[in-house]
This record gives C-alpha cells, sequence and structure tokens, in this order.
C-alpha cells in the first residue's frame, strides 16, 4: 500500500496519526503551507523543511494556465520542478473556477471558463482535471467538484453535491487509467540532476491518492447522504471536506464538522479545505479533522498582519515603532529568535523584500508549531484543557489585536 494512516492516539473526536505517502510520512494534525503556483510565497523549500513542514498544497488550475502542467510534467514534475521531496496535496481547480467572475458554463460535462491570466476560453472535465494532476504528480490530488457558494439553499447545495459525486465516479475512472496508461517519474529518492526514469511497476510514486470531497453546504442530511454515497463507491485513502468556512455561521460549521465526522470512517485521514486560522484549526482538530490549509498566513504576512499567541497585530502600528520585543515572545521562528518589532515594521514600512518574507516565515512557522502543539496534547490526553486555555488567551481582547 503506498498510503496508510496509522492512528497512535485519540482524544474524544480528535487524532494524532501518520498519514504515510510515497514522498514520506505526515503527522497528524498537520497544516499544509500552500504554494498555489508552485511556491510557497517568499519562502524557500529549504526554509519549510526548517519549520518542520511536511506536506505542502499545490494548485491544479493554477499551474495548468501558467507554467502549464505539460511543462512541470517535461520537467519531471512537481516535487523536481519545485525541489521538494516531501509530499504535495494539488487542488483540483474547482474552487478557483467556480469563483471566477468572468463567464463560465456549468453543464453536466464540465465547466467553460475564461482564463484569468490572457482571457483565453478553457474548458473543464473531470477527466482533463484529472490529466492535469496526473501531469503535476503529486502524492494526493483533489476530486473536481462543483463548489457552490457558503449560504445556498438546499436545492442548489443538493444538485451541486450530486453532480460532484457524478463527477467523482467520473474522476475516479480516468485516474485508474492513468496510472496503466502515463507512468509518473520515480521522484520518491530526488538527487540533483540523476537520471530521469519512468517507471510504472513497483514504483510507489506512480500511486497517487485520489481523494473525494464531501460536499452539502450547511445541510447535515446532504452531508450525510454525501459521505455515504462516496463511501460506497470505492475504498478511498482519505477524504476532503469542502465548502466550510465561507461566509457561513461558525456554530453552523461546527455543527457540519460533527455531522462529518460521524459519516466518515475513523480510520482514514480528513482534509478540511481552505481552513487553517488558528482558531479554525483547534476547532477542527477537536472535531476529528487531520489536515487543513490556508492561504492566510502568506497572504497577511504580506500586509504586515501577524498571528500571535494574542490574536493578531498588525506591524504598521505606529505603536511598535521602537518596540524590542518580538513579534510573539514565545515564538521560536527565524524572524522571533532575532528581530525586534521595531526592525520588522522598518522593513515593512520601507517597502524592503525581506519583511514580507521574514513575517510570512513566522506566520507559517505559527501554524505549522500550532498543529504540532495539538498533536502533542492529544498523545498528552490534555487536548481539551490545552485548546482551552489557547483559545482563551488568543480571543482575550487585546491592545494589540486588527
Ligand atoms: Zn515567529
Amino acid at each position: 500500500m503506498s498510503f496508510t494512516f496509522d492512528i497512535a492516539s485519540t482524544a474524544g473526536a480528535a487524532r494524532a496519526g501518520v498519514f504515510s505517502t510515497p514522498h514520506g510520512p505526515v503527522e497528524t494534525p498537520a497544516f499544509m503551507p500552500v504554494g498555489t503556483l508552485a511556491t510557497v510565497k517568499a519562502l524557500d523549500p529549504e526554509d519549510l523543511v526548517r519549520m518542520g513542514a511536511s506536506m505542502i498544497l499545490s494548485n491544479a488550475y493554477h499551474l495548468h494556465l501558467r507554467p502549464g502542467d505539460d511543462i512541470v510534467r517535461e520537467m519531471g514534475g512537481l516535487h523536481r520542478f519545485m525541489q521538494w521531496d516531501r509530499p504535495i496535496l494539488t487542488d483540483s481547480g474547482g474552487f478557483q473556477v467556480f469563483s471566477l467572475e468572468r463567464l463560465r458554463i456549468i453543464g453536466e460535462e464540465g465547466v467553460e471558463f475564461q482564463s484569468h491570466i490572457d482571457g483565453s476560453r478553457r474548458f473543464f472535465t473531470p477527466e482533463i482535471v484529472m490529466q492535469i494532476e496526473r501531469n503535476l504528480g503529486a502524492d494526493v490530488i483533489m476530486q473536481f467538484d462543483h463548489v457552490i457558494p457558503g449560504q445556498s439553499d438546499q436545492a442548489s447545495a443538493r444538485d451541486a453535491s450530486e453532480r460532484s459525486i457524478r463527477w467523482l465516479q467520473r474522476c475516479l475512472a480516468e485516474v485508474q487509467r492513468l496510472e496503466t496508461t502515463q507512468p509518473l517519474e520515480d521522484t520518491t529518492q530526488l538527487p540533483r540532476g540523476s537520471p530521469r526514469e519512468m517507471v510504472a511497476g513497483d514504483n510507489p510514486g506512480n500511486h497517487q491518492a485520489l481523494f473525494p470531497i464531501v460536499q452539502g453546504g450547511i445541510h447535515a442530511h446532504l452531508r450525510r447522504e454525501a459521505a455515504e454515497s462516496i463511501r460506497s463507491m470505492h475504498d478511498w485513502s482519505g477524504f476532503g471536506v469542502g465548502g466550510l468556512s465561507v461566509g457561513e455561521e461558525k456554530d453552523a460549521t461546527y455543527e457540519m464538522l460533527e455531522v462529518v465526522d460521524d459519516a466518515l470512517p475513523k480510520t482514514h485521514p480528513r482534509y478540511l479545505m481552505g481552513v487553517g486560522f488558528p482558531d479554525d484549526l483547534i476547532e477542527g482538530i477537536r472535531r476529528g479533522m487531520d489536515l487543513f490549509d490556508c492561504v492566510a498566513p502568506t497572504r497577511m504576512g504580506r500586509n504586515g498582519a501577524v498571528f500571535t499567541r494574542d490574536g493578531r497585530l498588525n506591524i504598521k502600528r505606529t505603536e511598535f515603532r521602537a518596540d524590542p520585543k518580538p513579534l510573539d515572545p514565545e515564538c521560536d521562528c527565524a524572524a522571533c529568535t532575532r528581530f525586534s518589532r521595531a526592525y520588522l515594521r522598518h522593513l515593512f514600512v520601507s517597502d524592503e523584500i525581506l519583511g514580507l518574507r521574514l513575517l510570512s516565515l513566522h506566520n507559517v512557522h505559527f501554524l505549522l508549531s500550532l498543529a504540532r502543539a495539538a498533536r502533542q496534547s492529544i498523545e498528552h490526553g490534555n487536548l481539551e484543557q490545552w485548546s482551552r486555555d489557547w483559545l482563551a488567551r488568543y480571543r482575550a481582547t487585546s491592545p494589540l489585536a486588527v
């Protein structure tokens, strides 16, 4: 088996596990830094290794448009292209295609849309998206699904969820066809400049785990039905949970997580898509979710906002002009162990590239270590107490909050 999930300990619905992939293990719960365009913005892969990132996320839609998934394949696949020899997950682009403002036409066959880069007309079907994800060669590939706004009514949520399940069947058939007809390059060992080999057979890197996505908006029975249909279709290596934290009330999010936790097998990893703010990460972990991703840490970093254990702060504020403290006194990242808020603020307001980089680095490190701390508390059997204390401090009104 190329993909396994071993649960070391549990605390209520929460689990501390190890998800094994052809490119190595992922200790869960885990935060996956987002490298949409095959780069976690402003960070070098070596930074990510130093911070202990195990799995990163990239995006099929964006890489298809630029540089082109055929180019990535020609360059030996995504691992080799971006020099990341640990696990990668690619999102299918469903979210991007369905949130495009330009004209798009949705039909049973697929979606026609215009590229956000040059306006060219494109057509995505479940089969085409699987071919793109095959070319990229990530370890985990997400199905192409029909994404709808968070507060959609029941009829639209049902329509999109049922279409996503029909598309899942087509994704699965295409992935099975591609595994035999288009072997992946073996990048499980990644020495620079080694001869390139295309081998199917026993090459563990030839297998990609297709994750289905449980949709259903904020309608519990739709979520249950979706989970049931998906489970009966195939023996999956893991499950995606989509369409949450997209504008619905927090209580609805938590309720849906509890429904999904109950409806999915406990034995497999669950990836809560697009969710990764510190408090959402903890609430998700408490409800049995294992993998998370979010663009916020790097996006916020580029806007001067950072996470701290006492809430968020914005480095642009004048009160930090002569502040000798690090961003977060308890953080052991490469920014906090060396630089003062005063220096980081100076870099930021002077538009120095290093400022963006250090803030992004801190934010990504913050979420990676938060997921690690949660894992530890599951292992030590004190997740409830730890998460209550952590959230109370983080949510307390702070003069530094933004
Ligand atoms: Zn830090």
